[in-house]
């Protein structure tokens, strides 16, 4: 019998400068007309985060394991495809994915009118319930600062017997099959 088992994941990304100003993709969705976020990628916060729960949950690294700079196909990827593969190498090392739950933390974008779209994307993509949620640091730190934003995630998967593939950063036998 396996035990379901949790992770956590944070991610972090200020807001573009007015000099260099970006796009804002967050939680899978473009926002017209608002500040975009600064990253390797394209920003979005909230689907990192959740990729990187899902990691955190079956064990097998981190964001920076999988699509770090070493990894140069990721270079620019946006959140959805990141989420997208992490649910893929999650899923071939073996775990079924429960869900998976982002709130993130900042003033801007006014979040709830877009709530049910950003969770329909977020989930086609983890292939699995994604629940996002928002709220305000109360005009506290960088996201009172607006300077940028957190998002923070936990996800929940259950190992099955045996992993399906032979994915090289996820194939962990040794410590799949106690
Ligand atoms: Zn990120």
């Amino acid at each position: 019998m396996f035990l379901p088992r949790t992770g956590i994941g944070i991610d972090i990304h200020a807001f573009a400068p007015d000099d260099a100003p970006a796009p804002l993709w967050l939680a899978g969705l473009l926002w017209e007309g608002e500040r975009g976020l600064s990253g390797h990628s394209d920003g979005d916060a909230v689907a990192h985060a959740a990729a990187d729960a899902l990691f955190s949950a079956a064990g097998v690294g981190d964001l920076g394991t999988h699509f770090g700079t070493d990894r140069p196909e990721y270079a620019g990827a946006s959140g959805v495809r990141l989420l997208t593969e992490a649910a893929r190498i999650v899923r071939d090392a073996g775990f079924e994915i429960g869900n998976i739950a982002v709130q993130f933390i900042g003033n801007r974008p006014k979040f709830s009118p877009r709530r049910a779209e950003a969770e329909a994307v977020l989930t086609e993509a983890a292939g699995a319930p994604v629940s996002v949620s928002a709220t305000t640091s109360d005009g506290l730190g960088f996201p009172g600062r607006n300077e940028g934003i957190t998002a923070m995630a936990t996800a929940l998967v259950v190992q099955r017997t045996q992993p399906e593939s032979t994915h090289p950063e996820s194939t962990r036998r040794d410590t799949l099959e106690p």
